[in-house]
């Protein structure tokens, strides 16, 4: 949240050189101040998002490396020569695997979710 505090502290200096213009009667830069002001509105969201936005791009990166593991595991056939499907979906971030496959996370333990590191970014 540094970021998001050096802005807050940037729009405080902001809000008080708005005020002095408007007391020195100094209208174009009052308005100037004014535009900053707004444009320092908008730093202050994308800075607070800033952590949300890093976290899911972890969970993005931990999903997409789980599904990797799974995809690399080794399937299953039935007599027919056609691969086992045994599709398993999570209840809490909705997500399917197949657990037919043998990984070092497939077959899951049941109740658990592969991907349960990246489930508090993103449930
Ligand atoms: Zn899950």
């Amino acid at each position: 949240m540094r970021r998001a505090e050096s802005v807050r502290l940037g729009i405080i200096y902001l809000r008080l050189a708005r005020d002095a213009f408007k007391d020195a009667g100094a209208k174009r830069t009052t308005a100037r101040v004014r535009l900053a002001l707004t444009s320092a509105g908008g730093a202050l969201r994308h800075a607070e998002l800033a952590p949300i936005r890093e976290q899911r791009l972890e969970a993005d990166a931990e999903v997409a490396r789980v599904r990797a593991i799974i995809d690399g595991g080794t399937p299953r056939y039935d007599e027919m020569d056609a691969e086992i499907v045994e599709t398993a979906t999570c209840g809490t971030c909705g997500r399917s695997w197949n657990d037919a496959r043998i990984s070092e996370l497939t077959p899951t333990p049941s109740a658990r979710c592969p991907f349960e590191y990246a489930h508090r970014a993103t449930a």
